[in-house]
C-alpha cells in the first residue's frame, strides 16, 4: 500500500535511492510512513539486473559498498572483481536488511507543485497513485537513457545496431564480424567477451587509456575525488587515470593476450554493409555495438520546468544535490555533477548522507 502523504519521496530504488533512504531512516524517518521509495522495476537491484550477464565490477567487493553494510567478499580466479549477480544479490539483501520497503513496480510519471507556495508540497504522480511530499529525492540513474551518437548512414545499415544497454551475451554474435564503439570499461569488457566467438573491430573517439595491471577501481575513486577537490580549490591535479580508464579485469587481460585490444580511430560513416573509414576504405560487419554511455533519466521532472540545454538540472547548496531553482527537489547519484563519484557504489554514500542531513536537519 502506498502512503498518500509522506515527508520525503525517493524516486528510484537502485543504489542511490537505497543509500539515501538508509540515511533518512537513520535520521528518524520511518519507511512506509514518513518516507517512501518508489521504483519502476519489478525486482530489486536498480540497473544491475539489466546489464549484460558477463559484467564485472571494476573494483573489489570491499571497495564497492553502500553505507552501513559492506558488500560480502567475492573471491574467485578473477582476483575479486564481483560479477553483476553478486551486486544484485547485495542490493536485494541491503534493502531487506534495513527494511526500506521499496514500492515496486511504481513508475513515477511526473513530479509537480501542489500550488505556488514555495514551501508547499510536491505531488508525485505514478501510473495509479498520487503521493504528496514535503521533499522529493530523484535517484533514477541513467540506464533508461542510453546515448547514441549520430553518424551518417546509420539508417542505411542492414546489420544490427545495438547499444550496450541492449547487449546480453556474446553467443548472439557467434561467427559474425562485430564493430565495438567506445573507449571505456563497458566497451573493453564487451569487446573482450564478443571476441571469443566473433571477429571484432574496436573503434574509439580518443586513444583508450589502460590502467596498469595492478591498479583497480579503488585507485580510480580516490583519484576522482582528489581531482574534483583540486578543481574546486583551483589547483592542478595529476593522478593515476580517471573513472573512464580501463581496468584490466581478467577478461580484458585475456583479450590483450589474444591481440584484440587494438583500437582504431572512429569511422566516418556507415553504409548498407558496414563502416566506412575516413580515407574511404570500409569494413564489412554484421553488427555495431555502441558502448557510448548514458544520460540522466529525468523525464519525470519535466513538469517542474527546471531542465537546462545539456539535459541536467543545476544543483548546489550545502549537500551539492538541491535543485537550485526548486530546493524541495534533490538529485542523487547521477554523476560528478551531483557529487564526486556519486554514480558508483562506493561513491554515492557522501551525497546520500549530505542530502538526508539537509532534508531532516540532522
Ligand atoms: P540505477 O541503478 O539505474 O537505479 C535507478 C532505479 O530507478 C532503477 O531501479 C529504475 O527502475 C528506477 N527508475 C528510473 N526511472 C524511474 C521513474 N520514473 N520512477 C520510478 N523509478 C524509476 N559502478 C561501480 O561502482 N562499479 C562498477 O564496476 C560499475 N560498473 C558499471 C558498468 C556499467 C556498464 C554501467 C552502466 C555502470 C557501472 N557502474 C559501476 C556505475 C553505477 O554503479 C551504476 O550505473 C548504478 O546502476 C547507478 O545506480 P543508481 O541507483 O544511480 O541508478
Amino acid at each position: 500500500m502506498l502512503p498518500d502523504h509522506v515527508d520525503v519521496a525517493v524516486v528510484g530504488g537502485g543504489q542511490a535511492g537505497l543509500a539515501t533512504a538508509f540515511y533518512l531512516q537513520r535520521a528518524g524517518l520511518t519507511p512506509g510512513r514518513d518516507l517512501v521509495v518508489l521504483d519502476a522495476a519489478d525486482r530489486p537491484g536498480g540497473a544491475w539486473p539489466r546489464t549484460w550477464q558477463g559484467l564485472r565490477l571494476f573494483s573489489p567487493a570491499g571497495f564497492s559498498s553502500l553505507p552501513g553494510w559492506m558488500m560480502p567478499p567475492w573471491d574467485d580466479a578473477t582476483r575479486g572483481y564481483p560479477p553483476r549477480d553478486h551486486v544484485v544479490d547485495y542490493l536485494t539483501r541491503y534493502e531487506e536488511r534495513y527494511d526500506l520497503r521499496v514500492q515496486r513496480p511504481h513508475r513515477v510519471t511526473a513530479v509537480t507543485r501542489a500550488d505556488d507556495d514555495p514551501d508547499g508540497r510536491l505531488l508525485v504522480h505514478t501510473d495509479h497513485h498520487l503521493v504528496t511530499a514535503r521533499a522529493v529525492v530523484s535517484a533514477t540513474g541513467t540506464w533508461e537513457r542510453p546515448f547514441w551518437p549520430r553518424y551518417p548512414g546509420m539508417a542505411d545499415f542492414a546489420g544490427r545496431l545495438l547499444h550496450a544497454a541492449g547487449y546480453s551475451t556474446p553467443g548472439d554474435f557467434a561467427g559474425q564480424h562485430v564493430v565495438v564503439v567506445g573507449g571505456g570499461n563497458s566497451a573493453a569488457q564487451v569487446l573482450a567477451e564478443v571476441s571469443t566467438v566473433a571477429t571484432t573491430t574496436w573503434v574509439t573517439a580518443r586513444t583508450p587509456r589502460f590502467l596498469p595491471d595492478d591498479v583497480d577501481g579503488r585507485v580510480l575513486f580516490a583519484t576522482a575525488r582528489a581531482r574534483i577537490e583540486a578543481l574546486e580549490q583551483g589547483r592542478e591535479h595529476a593522478g593515476v587515470g580517471g573513472l573512464g580508464d580501463i581496468v584490466m579485469v581478467a577478461s580484458v587481460k585475456d583479450a590483450r593476450e589474444r591481440g584484440v585490444l587494438e583500437a582504431r580511430a572512429m569511422f566516418a560513416a556507415l553504409d548498407n554493409g558496414g563502416v566506412v573509414w575516413a580515407d574511404g576504405t570500409r569494413q564489412d560487419c554484421d553488427a555495431v555495438i555502441w558502448c557510448t554511455g548514458f544520460r540522466p533519466a529525468l523525464q519525470h521532472l519535466r513538469p517542474l520546468g527546471l531542465r537546462t540545454h545539456d539535459g541536467r538540472i543545476p544543483v548546489g547548496g550545502p549537500s551539492g544535490t538541491a535543485a537550485l531553482a526548486e530546493p524541495r527537489l534533490h538529485l542523487v547519484g547521477y554523476g560528478d555533477w551531483t557529487g564526486p563519484a556519486s554514480a558508483t557504489l562506493a561513491g554515492v554514500g557522501p551525497s546520500a548522507r549530505a542530502t538526508a542531513a539537509i532534508l531532516t536537519g540532522r
